[in-house]
């Protein structure tokens, strides 16, 4: 299930499962993917895919709630969301747009109560969740991360979900060392890419901040 953290690979990729209509799809998404992308992938399976017939959405594995892939920036936190969570598949429902009302109706008499017909409820929840998986994204030492720019872009969310603010000491594609705002707070990171393996990761760091 591991995805390929570190492998330098610039083609990212995650395996996509698609339901429509009783059937499954099963795409590689990239990466990086526009939305208009993520519909000719699956066009090429399945004609009826197709942003005039369907709305596409993904499963947010931490709630079991569908999010609606409106634009490509829905796509991005959709692989990042993966990413943030190690999940190499991503769950995928086509909905027919005629048939959109009736699924609402049919969520909104589950007895699971976790569920939610109301998309703006849905928003709510994955935004208050992507704060408990931001504030997670940065681990430790031995951590290893994409490249420099995935580790920039968790390092970013944790500030925002531990509501703390970071400065770059360093800041390039093969090192980055992030330190607190506070000057006199020790917390830092030290992150660089391991000439031997080719993989960025967190090499030294001091997750406490000693100013408060
Ligand atoms: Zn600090």
């Amino acid at each position: 299930m591991e995805t390929g953290f570190g492998s330098g690979s610039s083609n990212f990729t995650f395996l996509g499962s698609c339901e429509y209509k009783d059937e499954l799809y099963m795409i590689s998404i990239c990466n990086g993917f526009s939305l208009m992308e993520l519909f000719l992938t699956l066009g090429r399976k399945c004609e009826e895919i197709s942003p005039q017939n369907v709305i596409l959405q993904y499963l947010a594995p931490h709630r079991k709630l569908y999010v609606t892939l409106n634009e490509d920036d829905d796509v991005r936190n959709m692989t990042h969301l993966h990413t943030c969570m190690r999940l190499a598949i991503i769950d995928m429902r086509a909905v027919k747009k005629d048939q959109m009302g009736a699924r609402n109706v049919n969520m909104a008499e589950s007895e699971d109560e976790t569920q939610t017909s109301n998309d703006g409820h849905l928003q709510v929840s994955l935004v208050s969740n992507s704060i408990d998986i931001w504030s997670n994204c940065i681990r430790g030492e031995g951590q290893i991360f994409k490249d420099a720019a995935e580790f920039r872009r968790c390092a970013k969310n944790y500030a925002i979900a531990t509501r703390r603010s970071f400065l770059y000491k360093k800041n390039d594609s093969e090192k980055v060392i992030l330190i607190c705002s506070v000057e006199t707070c020790s917390w830092r990171i030290y992150a660089s890419r391991h000439k031997a393996d080719n993989l960025f990761g967190i090499r030294r760091c001091n997750l406490i901040h000693t100013w408060r």
